[in-house]
């Protein structure tokens, strides 16, 4: 699957390697050096996938990955990162980054994740058609969520895995199944990208949800994984 792909890396051999390589594999490659002309691209041409190196020499990396977020809301983005510390992933992720890979990248992987995510609706085993859980619907021919007939705006991992849970409420999911069928079959590394997408979802249901309405929460299983259930009746709406 070809896709325009916005490189932003301001080492010029890790910008040609990478170029080369994107290109050999049928994508349209944009490279920009700097935070400046990557965002000055995105905001000129629709790309559908992003991958920005967390450390320019004239923006700070997470602070375009926001605002690339903002220009670009549909686009897959993935963070090239050669810092190793955890937080820095997490703040990335959490300024709306899809993903990330840790530098040197290794191609076969850069592939493997880039195939991923492009591989869109209707791949994802067991998704629905139209799941309800209470008032939270998840419309995956739509790519709609609702909850008490307001629509919340998803990132598509988040709804991806919101779709996964949904499709089988009360049961419980492990951390590896998840990662598999949302975001790579043969994944590797680390499954932070997991957890903070479900801190976003559980934060963007609750937040979507207004009073009364009967909503699922995502109960973390621990030592396993995940599961969406609905609260029992009386209970408060849970944040977690
Ligand atoms: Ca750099």
């Amino acid at each position: 699957m070809a896709a325009r792909i916005l490189l932003v890396e301001d080492d010029p051999t890790i910008g040609e390697v990478l170029t080369a390589s994107l290109r050999s594999h049928a994508h349209e490659v944009v490279c920009e050096r700097t935070g400046t002309g990557g965002l000055a691209r995105a905001r000129s041409s629709a790309v559908d996938l992003v991958l920005l190196d967390l450390g320019l020499p004239d923006l700070d990396g997470v602070e375009v990955c926001r605002q690339l977020r903002r220009i670009q809301p549909g686009c897959v983005l993935v963070m090239l990162t050669a810092r190793s510390t955890e937080m820095d992933v997490v703040v990335g992720l959490e300024a709306g980054a899809d993903d990330y890979l840790v530098k040197p990248v290794r191609l076969a992987e850069l592939h493997a994740r880039i195939r991923a995510h492009l591989r869109r609706g209707g791949a994802t085993p067991g998704e629905p058609g139209i799941c309800a859980v209470g008032d939270l619907v998840v419309d995956g021919l739509r790519h709609k969520v609702t909850v008490a007939g307001r629509e919340l705006h998803l990132r598509p991992k988040e709804f991806d895995l919101l779709a996964r849970l949904a499709a089988q409420p009360e049961v419980a999911h492990s951390r590896d199944e998840l990662m598999s069928d949302v975001w790579d079959a043969n994944w590797f590394g680390s499954t932070k990208t997991l957890d903070v997408h479900v801190a976003a979802l559980r934060r963007r249901i609750h937040e979507g949800a207004g009073t009364g309405a009967l909503v699922p929460r995502i109960v973390t299983v621990r030592g396993h994984g995940y599961r969406l259930e609905l609260p029992a009746a009386g209970e408060d709406l849970p944040t977690s």
